[in-house]
């Protein structure tokens, strides 16, 4: 049996070699001049292979059709994802929440042990070699046709050419437009776990972290998504981090422009925080008001709080009236910004939507309505939070798939 798979990342790479040692004769065929170009990008560098949750948590963190992969997460999970690796002599560590990384903290290992197992099960590897179609007849694949205008016959074809974002790596949303083009249902593309832009200028602040902080977004209607207490960070066009990430994958659907707002002190109730305000007060009285705000912030976002307070710096804290300390507290629990937009797909870490699961086998991976056509990794339209959940969905997809054929 002849098995061709159309890109050479992290889900290409691992179907590549488990149909191999299936027994198929497999063609991996690769656009880029060399393997894993995004998985070398990777939890910046370090590669966060997959995590080590339980299903529920894992589940949990799959932000959209976490049911499809209930059966491939079953039949492949993390745990054997990291015995695999280290069969091809890849040591792992567990770190925070459950990341799993290489113990040498390098991405390009990664890489190195799964193009080893390729290579050990004797895929024929070839880079430089981008495929231009899918070539089917009726409702069957035969091959493929490359950009040089070879073709290239098949009993399987299996297309991992990932996402939309990061499109130097080689993810150019190429099997989207495929499974458009065979009349196959595509959700439409948006950017996931990505930075968003606001109205209000940050650049002053860029690279400002704020730590223990809450970010959440609302519309006219309600909120739409508060995060955990976390991290953020101010970026020359608006805001970034670990919290504000995560938000974006949950309102990447929505109209803009939309309201957030910044919890600075999550820990404290407003009730909590107008006690110690009030005694603060006494003891700041002849100090200017810069000096109170930054004993409840940090020093660099004060001209900002300033302005949404419509004071002035140089205000005295005894000339506070209680209205004004009211508003302070409030905005110290509400500090509003809009979201002008997320920051463009290209720099999004993770593309969401693309081949409806509808359309897909999820034992198998196989397309419903194309026979002995795959779909593996992010083409699909399911995305997950960060954590190592992504990849370990490429891996899972691709392991059933492969298996399908024993
Ligand atoms: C900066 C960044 C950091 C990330 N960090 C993490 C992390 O730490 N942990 C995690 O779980 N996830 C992470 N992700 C997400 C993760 O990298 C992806 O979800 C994962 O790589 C998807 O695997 P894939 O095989 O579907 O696609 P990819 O890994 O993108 O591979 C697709 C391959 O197909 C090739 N290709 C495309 N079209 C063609 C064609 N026409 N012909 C031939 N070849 C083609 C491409 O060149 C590419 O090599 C990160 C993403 C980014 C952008």
């Amino acid at each position: 049996m002849r098995v061709v798979v159309v890109g050479g990342g992290a889900s290409g790479l691992l179907a590549s070699y488990q149909f191999a040692k299936n027994g198929a004769e497999v063609f991996l065929l690769e656009k880029n001049e060399k393997f894993g170009k995004k998985l070398f990008l990777t939890g910046k560098g370090r590669c966060n292979i997959t995590n080590t949750a339980d299903k529920e948590t894992f589940m949990r963190n799959i932000v959209r059709n976490a049911k499809f992969m209930i059966s491939s997460l079953d039949k492949f999970s993390s745990k054997q994802m990291c015995l695999l690796l280290k069969e091809y002599g890849l040591d792992v560590k567990v770190e925070r929440g459950g990341r799993v990384f290489p113990v040498s903290d390098k991405s390009s290992d990664v890489i190195k042990a799964l193009v080893a197992m390729c290579v050990k099960q004797n895929v024929h590897m070839r880079l430089r070699t981008k495929v231009k179609k899918i070539l089917c007849t009726g409702n069957s694949v035969e091959g493929v046709l490359l950009d040089s205008g070879e073709k290239i016959t098949a009993d399987k074809v299996v297309v991992a050419t990932g996402g939309m974002s990061y499109s130097s790596t080689g993810s150019t949303g190429d099997g989207f437009a495929w499974a458009k083009e065979l009349g196959l249902e595509t959700t439409p593309l948006v950017a996931g776990l990505n930075a968003m832009e606001t109205v209000e200028n940050f650049a002053k602040i860029e690279g400002l972290t704020l730590k223990n902080v809450v970010f959440s977004i609302k519309n006219e209607k309600k909120t739409l998504f508060a995060s955990e207490i976390g991290e953020m960070i101010f970026t020359d066009k608006g805001v970034s981090g670990p919290i504000v990430l995560t938000a974006s994958s949950y309102v990447n659907r929505e109209n803009f422009p939309l309201q957030a707002e910044i919890d600075f002190k999550p820990a404290l109730l407003e009730e909590q925080l107008k006690i110690r305000l009030d005694k603060d007060i006494a003891n700041l009285k002849a100090k200017q008001c810069k000096a109170l705000l930054e004993l409840y912030l940090p020093k660099n976002i004060v001209p900002f709080v300033l302005s949404v307070l419509q004071w002035s710096a140089q205000d005295k804290v005894a000339q506070l009236s209680k209205q004004q300390r009211i508003r302070f507290v409030h905005v110290l629990k509400h500090f509003p910004l809009t979201i002008k937009c997320l920051a463009p797909i290209d720099r999004a870490i993770i593309t969401s939507g693309g081949v409806s699961v509808k359309e897909i086998n999820p034992q198998t991976m196989e397309c419903k309505k194309i026979k002995n056509l795959y779909f593996i990794g992010e083409v699909l339209d399911i995305d997950a939070l960060t954590g190592g959940f992504n990849l370990q969905i490429a891996f899972s997809t691709a392991i059933v798939c492969a298996n399908s054929i024993r």
